[in-house]
């Protein structure tokens, strides 16, 4: 469903993505790893469309990302992203803040809105929470949020972006285990991440990035239990 081909992307003379390619079938679970500065978060936003790259596509069901008729909104609706920093709107409940994209994204009636917050904030634990503002809530429950309105738009595709690793430890498995069940649900995501047990358990994919490549891409046993470029295991040999 998504395709990246030849995606490269400078930051002035800095290469930080090279010749990146890969592509994501239903209900893969693709974990990207790699050290700080290999290019995952911008990888994700160029698949985002929050950076364009320098060079490349990158095409979903067939339709560049970056034609001029490509529908933004509609593509925000199909692919949706799940930040560190949870980005929840503050002035918000949490039942506003999971209804405010399919009201205006989505256009959606009251009802419907409304009815999609909740069977999401249900699913990942949230709905005692709806009329609590996230200045209340805890990272992990934010997070959590932060989930459940990325799921009220019911993507084809969402991406994570180190989803846990602003919170405290204490959190990161309430987290990690929603999920853990959204993707034995089969939904399709890409999910950067420096948790490798979790990486391990769930992916069907994996990417170890270093530098701006891919240097490495495999079955989660594959990277994991056999390794084949030394860079690979030099990141993994870090985690142990
Ligand atoms: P981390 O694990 O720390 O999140 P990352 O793999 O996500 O790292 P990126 O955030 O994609 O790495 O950054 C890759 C490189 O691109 C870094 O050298 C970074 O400084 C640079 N970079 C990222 N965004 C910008 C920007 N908007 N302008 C200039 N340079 C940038
Ligand atoms: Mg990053």
């Amino acid at each position: 469903m998504l395709k990246m081909e030849h995606i490269s992307k400078k930051f002035g003379e800095n290469p930080v993505l090279q010749d990146i390619d890969f592509q994501t079938f239903p209900q893969d679970v693709v974990c990207i790893i790699g050290a700080s500065g290999s290019g995952k978060s911008t990888l994700l936003r160029c698949i985002n469309r929050l950076e364009t790259p320098t060079s490349g596509e990158i095409e979903f069901h067939d339709t560049s990302i970056f034609s001029r008729r490509f529908n933004l909104n509609s593509y925000h609706a199909h692919v949706g992203m799940v930040f560190q920093s949870f980005n929840l709107f503050h002035n918000m409940t949490v039942l506003e803040n999971c209804m405010v994209g399919t009201r205006k994204v989505l256009k959606k009636g009251k009802e419907e809105a409304h009815d999609l917050a909740i069977k999401y904030l249900t699913k990942v634990g949230m709905a005692p929470y709806i009329n609590a503002k996230p200045a209340q809530l805890s990272g992990g429950q934010q997070q959590r949020v932060a989930i459940a309105r990325a799921l009220a738009m019911e993507p084809e595709v969402l991406l994570f972006d180190e989803p846990t690793s602003a919170l405290d430890p204490q959190m990161v498995g309430e987290v990690l285990q929603v999920m853990r069940d959204l993707a034995k649900e089969g939904l399709t995501m890409i999910i950067v991440t420096h948790e490798m047990a979790f990486a391990k358990d769930v992916s069907t994919r994996v990417i170890f990035m270093d530098k701006g490549v891919i240097a490495e891409e495999g079955t989660p046993q594959q990277i994991f239990d056999q390794p084949q470029n030394p860079r690979t295991k030099e990141f993994l040999s870090r985690f142990i």
